[in-house]
């Protein structure tokens, strides 16, 4: 037992007060971890995009002042009544979206769409008792994705913990905890290329790159990459995307463009953006008869998907995911695992680090589209 258990940790954390202003660093108070929940200490966290539009709070609805962060890496502090997966010392990762292991989406090997501790944006406090674990002089301050990772302690349900193999180095491997697992997924899970096939994929962050990552583990021959940035063509390269399009070239839209490139359409494309209209390019640039088209970008609140029903009839498919279609406590410890056998390289999805105390450097670097992930040293 630690000497902390069932106590007050009283630490720093970068609270979020108001929509788009800097994050502050402030004392919080974390409760102790209740029934089938996990205090957590924090060691490494990067940006994610989800968190900075939840944070900007224009296109989508957000509560304040909350704790942001769900890409991280930590070990088990306490843990509460009724957890015996986990015990304090373990190494994991927390995760946007759980698995309670015990529901219909849980037993289903199709879905990882957790009945109870499937994503929710809206909600800020823990699920056992409709509270938060984080205060400031007793005033509530709400949790984020479940997992609120910008603070050296957070609190956790324990259906969104992975325990990972604790010779994995957390500075690296804690971006396998969303962006890269979300892309590599939506990939090898969802858009299931096969050999030899043409993969386009809208959008070349880390999202992006990791669905990238996805489609040359796979063996596609041909690697498109759409991005309206064409600095992140040069980075692209590093990941096996063999031809690049920037939509602002070009008079014509994106899909017919790639059409002509590949005699139809590709075989399967990865949206990867948060643009409603790059979410219609990546379905119509698909072949038809048998093209797929998957989504992972989270769209605008008010967004709305129009296509011709004849895109469909024709025999494309049109697909979402979360979290790459992962259980996160099942299926993540092999995304380490693929990273520990080398067969997934994760340093060169990390551009930059910062201390905790400059985690607003972060925010300005994804705002400016500058590299792909910025981990937060919290010690
Ligand atoms: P990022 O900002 O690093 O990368 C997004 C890229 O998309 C940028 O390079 C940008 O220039 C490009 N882009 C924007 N609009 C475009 C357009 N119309 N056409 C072509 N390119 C365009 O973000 P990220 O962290 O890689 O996240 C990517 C998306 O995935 C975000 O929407 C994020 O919220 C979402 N996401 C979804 C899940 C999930 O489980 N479904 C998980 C993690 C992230
Ligand atoms: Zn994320
Ligand atoms: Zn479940």
């Amino acid at each position: 037992m630690s000497s902390t258990a069932g106590q007050v940790i009283k630490c720093k954390a970068a609270v979020a007060w108001e929509a788009g202003k800097p994050l502050v660093i402030e004392e919080v108070e974390v409760a102790p971890p209740q029934k089938m929940e996990v205090r957590l200490k924090i060691r490494f966290t990067s940006l994610c995009h989800t968190d900075v539009y939840f944070w900007e709070a224009k296109a989508q609805n957000s509560v304040f002042p909350r704790i942001l962060g769900h890409e991280a890496a930590g070990i088990v502090e306490s843990v509460g009544e009724g957890v015996t997966e986990l015990a304090p010392g373990d190494h994991v990762l927390p995760v946007f979206t759980g698995e309670c292991g015990e529901c219909a989406h849980c037993k289903s090997e199709e879905s990882n769409m957790c009945d109870l501790l499937r994503i929710n944006t809206d909600r800020g406090v823990m699920i056992n008792d409709g509270k938060t674990r984080f205060s400031i002089n007793g005033k509530p301050i709400y949790h984020f994705l479940g997992t609120s990772t910008f603070s050296e302690y957070t609190v956790v349900h324990v259906g969104c913990v992975a325990k990972i193999n604790p010779l994995a180095p957390l500075d690296k491997v804690c971006v396998l905890s969303c962006g890269i697992s979300t892309g590599l997924g939506a990939t090898l899970n969802v858009a299931k290329p096969t050999k030899g096939s043409s993969v386009a994929i809208f959008g070349l962050g880390a999202v992006g790159l990791g669905a990238a990552e996805g489609a040359r583990l796979a063996g596609a021959s041909r690697i498109i990459g759409i991005d309206l940035n064409s600095s992140r063509f040069e980075e692209a390269k590093k990941f096996g995307v063999t031809e690049f399009v920037n939509p602002k070239d070009y008079e014509k839209p994106v899909q017919e463009v790639i059409a002509e490139m590949t005699g139809g359409g590709v075989d399967r494309s990865v949206e990867c953006t948060g643009n409603i209209n790059a979410m219609i390019s990546a379905f119509e640039c698909v072949h038809d008869g048998w093209g797929v088209a998957v989504l992972v970008g989270v769209p605008h609140k008010d967004a709305v998907f129009k296509t011709h029903p004849m895109n469909f009839l024709n025999e494309r498919t049109l697909k979402g995911t979360f979290f790459g279609n992962y259980k996160p406590r099942s299926d993540l410890p092999s995304v380490v695992e693929m990273y520990m056998k080398k067969e997934l390289e994760v340093e060169k999805f990390i551009t930059h680090e910062v201390p905790f105390a400059e985690i607003n450097k972060a925010f300005e670097l994804m705002l400016k589209g500058e590299g792909l992930r910025c981990i937060i040293r919290m010690e």
